[in-house]
């Protein structure tokens, strides 16, 4: 099957292309291995007029809007991707399709240690714009960087510091961060910023230049997405390790946009 975009990757970015590309009456196909980043976390906070959704339910929702302007939505992964004359070929597991264009919107992955990763998103955080609020006045212990104890003074007053942790235990419903294999210190939440992981081996297959980011080394494009490689873009977490959920949205509006002119033969140098 032929489609004039695939779209790897079906989260706040992906959608939010097909989108703009099915109302454009474009054939869209995306291709969604249904794991977005923020799915351990009950609640999807800073969208606006959807703050407080579950994430999944935005997803839900995003799908169905795609759907309904003729986008084809598949649970699945891509397993590699390559060029051909004029085009992609897409391989999923046991199918292969051709694009146009391509547009990768496949996020990253939180590296999240093992012991933490229960409660990871819930009171186990990285991002207190997301989660500080619900904690706010609370006892809350910043562990890792130290710079991040001014950040989260916003929320509470009670914020502590320490280097790393070994472990968090229950203890009467409430959190404890056990530090050295000893030292305990209670808390209601605690605040880590794991390492993060762009899903990029694909793009980087392709040829796609990468640029120095604070998280690392991430795929570089110009503000409407456009990769070094011609044909390719790429919007939301996989290229952008800041980009909250709206701002992955927009920034596969933006894509969309481009792709849609790109098909036009409407971009110089394309
Ligand atoms: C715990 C937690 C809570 C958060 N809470 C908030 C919040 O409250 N508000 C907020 O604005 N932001 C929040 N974020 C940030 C939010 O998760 C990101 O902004 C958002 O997920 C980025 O969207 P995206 O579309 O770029 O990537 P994702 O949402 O991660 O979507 C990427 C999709 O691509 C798929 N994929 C990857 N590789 C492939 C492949 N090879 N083939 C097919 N599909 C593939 C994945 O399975 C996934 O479904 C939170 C993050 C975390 C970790």
């Amino acid at each position: 099957m032929n489609y004039e975009v695939v779209i790897i990757g079906g989260g706040a970015a992906g959608l939010s292309a097909g989108l703009m590309l099915t109302r454009a009456r474009r054939s869209v196909f995306v291709v969604d291995g249904a794991e977005p980043r923020n799915k351990p976390a009950p609640h999807m906070h800073n969208y606006l007029s959807r703050d407080g959704l579950s994430p999944l339910e935005l997803l839900k929702h995003g799908r169905a809007e795609v759907e309904g302007y003729g986008g084809e939505i598949v649970n699945d992964d891509v397993r590699a991707v390559s060029r051909t004359d004029g085009g992609f070929s897409v391989e999923l597991s046991g199918r292969v399709v051709t694009a146009q264009r391509l547009l990768f919107a496949t996020g990253m992955v939180d590296e999240v240690p093992d012991n933490l990763r229960e409660r990871w998103g819930r009171d186990v955080f990285g991002c207190p714009y997301c989660h500080g609020y619900e904690v706010r006045d609370q006892k809350l212990v910043v562990f890792g960087e130290e710079m991040k104890v001014a950040l989260v003074r916003q929320w509470s007053a009670d914020v502590a510091h320490v280097p790393s942790v070994d472990g968090i235990e229950v203890e009467d419903d409430r959190l404890v961060a056990v530090i050295s294999g000893s030292d305990r210190v209670p808390a209601d939440a605690l605040v880590y910023s794991a390492p993060v992981k762009p899903r990029d081996e694909l793009l980087l297959a392709l040829g796609a230049e990468t640029v120095e980011t604070m998280a690392g080394p991430f795929v570089r494009t110009d503000d409407k997405g456009r990769t070094s490689v011609p044909g390719v873009y790429a919007a939301g977490n996989v290229t952008d390790p800041t980009a909250i959920v709206i701002v992955a949205a927009a920034q596969g509006a933006q894509a969309a946009g481009m792709i849609n002119m790109d098909l036009l033969g409407l971009v110089p140098g394309a």
